[in-house]
């Protein structure tokens, strides 16, 4: 897995914003679409026709604020067969609105979108990667105070688990409760990707000492948590015990 970007919702000169990709075998998706990693793909020289599917966890701007322009990226580099592309019902509604608002409409791009819509408890098959997408709490709150005046907004937030040959992987993207991670804790993942923007780290960390997964790579960590160079890391070290973890920069490769 390569990590395209691991910032969190804030602006920063060093981290692109979430977005993941993810290779087993021939397989390649792509889970989130934050700013900035259309640079990072190309860098990669992965064929624009090797992407098998994209996931979209929810629709803050750190999630799908690159979207359309790896769209338009799939658009000029002549991208041919069809993009099946996973994300909460209204959230469709919007992304085609929005791609059809920045000149991409179906009929010019070249390529199919398949837009399908993410289903919490039915496993998706992607190649040879079955996904299972699991509802968060991340936007509750939000939802409580806006939803009634934005009906139309998708207020759906979705963690992942990612299963192969012989492995599992747990992705958080944004949750919104530490109970969020159980679904993802479940059956002891190789490993965790998990965010550490949004909830408490002292019962988080507690949950995954608990539950421990097989490694963790912490990603979207709140800016105050970096203030002080290595401060988070001998937090962790002396709270997670022997959980093998590590804080995951933007290009690294993790393997599973
Ligand atoms: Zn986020």
């Amino acid at each position: 897995m390569i990590c395209f970007g691991v910032g969190e919702g804030w602006p920063s000169e060093d981290r692109r914003h979430a977005s993941f990709l993810y290779r087993v075998g021939r397989t390649h998706v792509l889970l989130d679409c934050g700013d900035g990693m259309s640079g990072a793909f190309k860098a990669t020289g992965i064929e624009y026709d090797d992407v098998d599917a994209v996931f979209l966890s929810h629709m803050h701007s750190d999630h799908v604020g690159g979207f359309s322009m790896f769209v338009q990226s799939l658009w000029l580099q002549q991208r041919r067969r069809p993009l099946p592309v996973y994300a909460a019902p209204k959230a469709i509604a919007a992304l085609k609105a929005w791609l059809d608002a920045v000149v991409l409409p179906a009929e010019l791009i070249g390529f199919v979108i398949e837009w399908r819509p993410l289903v919490a408890g039915v496993p998706m098959t992607v190649g040879d990667l079955v996904i299972h997408a699991h509802p968060t709490r991340h936007l509750v709150s939000l939802e409580r105070s806006f939803g009634a005046r934005y009906p139309q907004t998708s207020f759906e937030a979705f963690s992942f688990v990612l299963e192969g040959n012989g492995f599992r992987v747990g992705h958080t993207a944004d949750i919104g409760e530490v109970r969020d991670l159980e679904p993802l804790l479940k059956a002891r993942p190789d490993l965790l990707i998990c965010e550490l923007s949004h909830v408490d780290p002292e019962p988080l960390c507690a949950v995954l000492r608990a539950s421990p997964p097989g490694r963790i790579a912490f990603v979207h960590v709140a800016r105050e948590h970096l203030e002080v160079p290595g401060r988070v890391e001998a937090w962790l070290r002396e709270t997670l015990g022997p959980v093998p973890f590590m804080l995951a920069r933007d290009g690294d490769v993790l393997s599973f």
